[in-house]
C-alpha cells in the first residue's frame, strides 16, 4: 500500500485520521507478510486505531525501527517526542512517515 497519499493527512479531522490509522496498518501488515514470505519475521501490534497515544506512537514506531534494521536500512528519523497536537509537527511526521514508508516498500518491492 503506498501511504504517501496519506502525508497530507489534515490536522484536527478525525475522519481522515482513521482513514490514516487503517491505511498505515494495512501497510505494515503488508510489510511483516512480505517479510515472512522473505524468511524474516518481525513483531506487530494492533495500531489500525489510536487508542493509548503513547503506546500507539511506541509500537509503530518500534514496528519502523525492526523493519529498517531487518532490512538493513539506515536514517530512520527520531520521532521521540513527536506531538501531534501541534499542527506543524503534525506535517513534519507525516511527511517523514510517508518517506520511511516508501523506503521499506521500495526495497521489498511493494508496488500496490
Ligand atoms: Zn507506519
Amino acid at each position: 500500500m503506498d501511504i504517501s497519499i496519506f502525508a497530507d493527512t489534515p490536522f484536527d479531522d478525525e475522519d481522515a485520521m482513521e482513514d490514516f490509522l487503517l491505511a498505515n496498518s494495512l501497510s505494515h501488515s503488508l510489510v511483516a507478510t512480505t517479510l515472512e514470505q522473505n524468511g524474516k519475521f518481525i513483531a506487530t501490534y494492533p495500531i489500525s486505531s489510536m487508542g493509548d497515544e503513547s503506546n500507539w506512537k511506541d509500537e509503530h514506531y518500534r514496528m519502523h525501527q525492526d523493519e529498517f534494521t531487518l532490512l538493513g536500512l539506515t536514517g530512520m528519523p527520531d520521532w521521540t517526542g513527536f506531538d501531534f497536537e501541534d499542527e506543524a509537527q503534525w506535517a513534519d511526521w507525516h511527511s517523514q512517515h510517508a518517506v520511511v514508508h516508501q523506503a521499506v516498500n521500495s526495497v521489498l518491492g511493494i508496488t500496490t
